[in-house]
């Protein structure tokens, strides 16, 4: 089996239904953020790797594609009785490898069920559609087919959601899938691999190879594979969106996010400071619905008061902690990255009105950093722009609604965009013109649930069609027109 403990085995790629080791010697250290303490080592898996997990899944193809459309829903039935069976155990392995907070780690969980209980609704949404009589005695009709292999690659902030975006729903279209999961959070994805195939799911159809760039490229590179789906930081994305394309694949990558949050006077302020305050540091920040800038518009000096009181009232620590909502980034050298960005912002003149680096003193042993706040932060300045990815959040003013869409316009970045107000007029204006693709109105994180599409926009996504809901179906499948003449 490929889940390990406490001990130094290393992960073993799960290829046509089989633990196996990978070809490559190399490893890397899975940490537990929270403590350092040593979980696991994953291989970086070579090309070889990929090419057998591919052959595996090329073959599981040929079958699968015929199993009929029921048959492969009940699979999934079975699959989410498993997950749901396993719901709390699968929430402690995600705290474990990604830090986060046990009840975050649930609601991730409920979340990846919710993507599967979608899936399992695969002959409704697999039907074609029919015209009698599109001219005289003939009629047309559309089925749907799948791609082939589909070649998945994950982020580490969501090890159990963000794999469930995808391969329940390519597998229910007929597919059969490589998962490439991250190398920092590689445990929860052995045993999702482990539950689908205790639900009945054929060898071969599910496979995953562990490792990091040469496993990318790998599936990139590979003939057999016929599309990819990616979720993770903005330059991997646009790389791996066009060197997929330039391959002739098909497509959808998932990018970074700057999402910002407008507080209008009228908003309840109570409301939107707890809003804020568990969008931009739950999970350490490391959302791609997190909100990382605020603009306060008018002269609100009590939100701001506020915030900062309520920031430094947060628990952090050990996600396994009652009461936590604070937790460690995945690692010491993002953290790292974060600091320069507390550095820059300084620089460049913002006011440090929070300083969380006081924290990480008192938890030294995990990857800690406690809430960081900046005001009086212009879109220019580089903490304003830049996706920071842990709790460091900026505070930009504004004199009306006007100026804060100017600034979400400004941004690169187009993943989701919040407003805190009670006022139609507002909320209209918000909706008709913020320039993202997931709208929160007095909602701290708009992320989209399984029937719909994750909808970033601009840089947050490359592609056409998103994941979830009907795009999902259009990408993971492939419409054959039939036109029949029936001849008295
Ligand atoms: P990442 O880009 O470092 O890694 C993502 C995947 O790409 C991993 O599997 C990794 O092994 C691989 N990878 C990394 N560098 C590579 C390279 N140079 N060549 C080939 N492959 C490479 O991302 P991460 O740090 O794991 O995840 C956080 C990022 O993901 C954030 O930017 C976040 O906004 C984004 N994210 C976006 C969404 C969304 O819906 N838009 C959802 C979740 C996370």
């Amino acid at each position: 089996m490929g889940v390990t403990k406490n001990d130094t085995v290393v992960l073993k790629n799960f290829i046509n239904g089989e633990w196996v080791a990978s070809n490559s010697r190399q490893t890397l250290d899975v940490p537990n953020p929270a403590t350092n303490e040593l979980l696991t080592k994953v291989p970086v898996s070579s090309k070889e790797d990929v090419n057998l997990a591919v052959t595996a899944a090329r073959e599981a193809f040929n079958k699968w594609k015929n199993v009929p459309v029921p048959k492969r829903a009940r699979i999934l039935f079975k699959y989410h009785y498993l997950l749901t069976e396993n719901h709390e155990e699968l929430a402690r392995l995600i705290v474990q490898e990604n830090g986060k907070a046990y009840k975050e780690a649930y609601g991730e969980v409920q979340r990846g069920i919710e993507c599967v209980e979608f899936a399992s609704g695969a002959p409704t949404l697999m039907m074609g559609e029919t015209l009698s009589g599109i001219a005289e005695d003939i009629d047309s009709e559309m089925f749907r087919y799948p791609l082939g292999v589909v070649g998945g690659i994950t982020p580490f902030n969501f090890p159990m959601m963000v794999p469930l975006w995808m391969f329940p729903l390519a597998i229910a279209c007929g597919n059969t899938f490589v998962l490439k999961p991250s190398e920092r959070t590689p445990i929860l994805a052995n045993r999702l691999a482990e539950l689908f195939m205790e639900a009945g799911a054929p060898k071969g159809v599910l496979n995953v190879v562990h490792g990091a760039h040469d496993v990318v490229n790998g599936l990139l590179e590979h003939k057999d594979i016929a599309a990819i789906s990616f979720v993770g930081s903005q330059p991997v994305a646009k790389y791996v969106y066009e060197r997929a394309a330039a391959e002739g694949k098909r497509v959808q990558a998932l990018s970074g996010a700057k999402n910002h949050h407008i507080v209008m006077p009228d908003a309840d302020m109570d409301k939107a400071v707890q809003h804020v305050l568990s969008s931009t540091f739950g999970s350490a920040g490391q959302r791609c619905m997190a909100c990382s800038a605020v603009v306060v518009v008018g002269d609100n000096e009590p939100f701001v008061a506020a915030l900062k009181k309520k920031a430094d009232e947060l628990i952090i620590g050990n996600g396994m902690e009652d009461e936590v909502l604070l937790t460690p980034v995945i690692r010491k050298e993002h953290r790292e990255k974060a600091l320069s960005y507390i550095e820059k912002g300084m620089q460049e003149g913002a006011d440090l009105i929070r300083d969380g680096r006081r924290e990480m003193e008192e938890l030294p042993e995990g990857n800690f950093l406690g809430p960081t706040i900046f005001d009086h932060v212009t879109p220019e300045m580089t903490i304003a722009k830049d996706e920071i990815f842990a709790p460091v959040l900026s505070l930009l003013r504004a004199n009306n609604l006007e100026e804060g869409l100017e600034f979400i316009r400004k941004s690169r970045y187009g993943n989701g965009a919040t407003i805190y107000t009670n006022d139609a007029k507002s909320v209209r204006q918000f909706r008709e013109e913020a320039d993202a693709g997931m709208l929160g109105i007095n909602v701290g994180v708009p992320a989209t649930m399984a029937f719909f599409p994750f909808s970033g926009w601009k840089d947050s996504f490359y592609g056409d069609l998103h994941v979830n809901g009907k795009d999902g179906l259009n990408f993971y499948t492939r419409k054959k027109m039939i036109t029949s003449r029936f001849e008295a």
